[in-house]
């Protein structure tokens, strides 16, 4: 696309979006990057597809070597949601369609074990940059402000309570026909964070130059709108 005043080529900008669990980040995300007509690279979705890998070949979590080994040989491939996937972006793994199972109770419990060995989470940043090499990108993840895309134009750092996070946890679930209680969804919760942001690799954590949203009062329009006015003026930059 072309800016309307210069013709020149309009800038196609990083875009990293962080933050804990539920805190919307993927719905934001995909939103932001469909508007701006960029690609969307939801990245917790690779380190679940990994974990996938890892638990289906009934692989001992604490053998880090042998699970590298099958993350390495994995082919993980993410594609655009589709109606089977219920918004959310498909999870391909050695040619299987994987979406549902790595959004399942089973795999949210152990990616945080998995993301947390250095090796797998080389192979998957080296991915991860080479995807968004060319810009025009909007990424959620942890550490995407802090390592992935340290150069993006634009950080946010997305957050809401612990609460409200596992509410909306809760309805998401529901559509996807989980059924679990609000207790044990805050406790699991709140557990992933310690996991993701005591980590000794990468850890969950703000960048210097990020952003912070707390969305604990603002709805989901909101916050898209906000992020779109920032991202405007970075491209305009
Ligand atoms: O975003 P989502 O909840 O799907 O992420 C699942 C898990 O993947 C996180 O709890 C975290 O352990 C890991 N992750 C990560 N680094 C990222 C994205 C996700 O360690 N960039």
């Amino acid at each position: 696309m072309n800016d309307e005043q210069t013709g020149a080529p309009r800038k196609r900008i990083k875009v990293a979006i962080d933050g804990p669990a539920g805190a919307g980040k993927s719905t934001l995300a995909k939103r932001v990057a469909d508007k701006l007509n960029y690609l969307y690279i939801d990245t917790g979705a690779m380190y679940r597809a990994a974990t996938w890998v890892a638990l289906e070949q009934r692989a001992d979590l604490n053998d880090h070597n042998r699970v590298i080994e099958l993350v390495r040989h994995a082919i993980i491939e993410l594609k655009a949601p589709d109606e089977s996937s219920q918004g959310r972006v498909r999870v391909i793994v050695n040619g299987a369609d994987v979406s549902f199972i790595v959004r399942s109770r089973i795999i949210t419990k152990f990616v945080s074990a998995v993301s947390a060995i250095a090796g797998v989470r080389k192979i998957l940043v080296e991915k991860q940059q080479k995807l968004a090499k060319e810009g025009g990108v909007v990424m959620d993840g942890r550490d995407i402000g802090t390592v992935v895309l340290a150069d993006a134009e634009l950080k946010i750092f997305l957050t809401a309570s612990a609460e409200v996070r596992a509410e909306r946890r809760l309805k998401d679930m529901r559509e996807m026909g989980q059924m679990q209680d609000l207790q044990t969804i805050i406790a699991d919760i709140k557990e992933r964070d310690h996991l993701d942001s005591t980590r000794e690799t990468s850890p969950m954590k703000q960048a210097d130059d990020a952003i912070l949203i707390d969305t604990d009062n603002y709805s989901l329009d909101q916050v898209t709108d906000k992020v779109l006015e920032l991202c405007v003026s970075k491209i305009a930059e």
